[in-house]
């Protein structure tokens, strides 16, 4: 078979709209015959979907998960000069919107098993100018929520949970099983297509069991707005539409499916790639499991990873660096007071992670295609 005949993609959004065609093209027709484009019944019901399937009393819709951690970190009255505890090995939006506030990012290291937060760092970097952790579910796998919260209680700080690339993931830390993003006081998420639920634009939600900020989440994404034109508070225009409310319902019924066919494809993965002595599987926490939003390996230092990168390239496999440069290396940052811990595990990662290519579309004959070329390229160095 030729190489391109097997279309391998990070992300396969094609094939998997095509599943559910019939339903997303009818629902998107009717939403356009309706013409409510904003604040129509589906984001309603949407909204309530999410919060049963999460099992969180509140979901408010907002633009993108990027608005959502913005709206969180001003619902929760955080103010210029408080510092923000974050991981640096993360994508740029959870640290963005830290700096945009005007508060003080504390950039702290990451767990080299988990790639999330490390919560011994958590607890050196703490002062008395601390008023939140946001621990990122870092490619699908929950942080460590049972120290977080501990740290949060013992110190009196509030946890925004960056839930965009693990939502659907368990936690059984606690005496019952919960979903990520509903462990701290706000979990944020993004609707972003490629996500685990992804819309076909943007879209991004907060989550929440506290009925107070629930009531402020939703005055900040509109305006400010307490009734129609009275604006109690300085807030921002974000909004799920109407027509990617509709496709995310269809979608949430998919989404254990989803998740599923990921968990499926990641452990066909182990299994071919697990006794290869020049790369690390990803690690599985027990107190989780894991979505996958992405299956990220580990090289060992002999493998040059541009090398790897170029020769898969060749052969139309697509692989992808999440991330290259980590928040605290971000030219943004420049400028701005922000405080950087010992970063060495980071740094170490951004040097040798690669992800290969994972969704619910993945076959057999596409991983068996991948697995065969990075083994042999990892061969062939001996
Ligand atoms: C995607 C993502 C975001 C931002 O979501 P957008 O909808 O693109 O704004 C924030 N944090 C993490 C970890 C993400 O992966």
């Amino acid at each position: 078979m030729s190489e391109n005949k097997l279309n391998i993609q990070m992300v396969d959004l094609k094939s998997q709209y095509l599943k559910i065609k019939s339903q997303v093209d009818l629902a998107i027709s009717e939403v356009i015959n309706s013409t409510q484009f904003i604040n129509g019944s589906h984001v309603k019901g949407f909204q309530s979907e999410l919060a049963d399937y999460m099992g969180v009393k509140h979901v408010i819709t907002c633009g993108n998960g990027t608005d959502a951690l913005q709206i969180a970190m001003m619902g929760l009255g955080l103010k210029p000069g408080d510092e923000v505890i974050t991981p640096s090995f993360t994508y740029i939006a959870t640290t963005e919107v830290i700096a945009l506030l005007g508060l003080k990012p504390v950039f702290v290291d990451c767990d080299p098993k988990t790639f999330n937060i490390s919560v011994n760092e958590i607890e050196k970097a703490i002062t008395n100018k601390t008023k939140a952790i946001v621990p990122v579910h870092l490619f699908g796998q929950s942080s460590n929520m049972n120290s977080i919260m501990d740290l949060a209680k013992k110190y009196k700080l509030f946890v925004i949970e960056d839930n965009a690339q693990a939502i659907g993931c368990d936690y059984y830390g606690f005496s019952e099983t919960q979903k990520t993003g509903t462990i701290g006081d706000v979990g944020c998420t993004s609707f972003f297509p490629s996500k685990n639920l992804g819309c076909y634009g943007d879209g991004g939600a907060l989550m929440t069991n506290n009925d107070d900020l629930a009531e402020k989440f939703k005055m900040i994404a509109n305006h400010g707005q307490s009734k129609k034109y009275y604006h109690d508070r300085v807030g921002c225009n974000s909004r799920l539409d109407n027509l990617q409310a509709a496709v995310l319902r269809i979608k949430l019924k998919e989404l254990d499916n989803y998740i599923k066919s990921r968990m499926i494809a990641a452990d066909y993965y182990d299994e071919k790639l697990r006794d290869n002595p020049f790369l690390e599987i990803p690690f599985r926490d027990s107190k989780s499991n894991h979505v996958f939003h992405q299956y990220t390996i580990k090289l060992s230092e002999e493998i040059n990873r541009d090398h790897l990168i170029q020769f898969l390239t060749s052969k139309d496999i697509p692989a992808m660096v999440y991330y290259p440069v980590p928040a605290h290396q971000q030219k943004m940052f420049t400028n701005i007071p922000a405080s950087v811990k010992s970063m060495k595990s980071t740094e170490w990662l951004s040097q040798r992670v690669i992800s290969l290519p994972m969704h619910t579309e993945l076959s057999i004959k596409q991983q068996d295609f991948i697995i065969e070329n990075i083994t042999n390229f990892l061969k062939n160095l001996k």
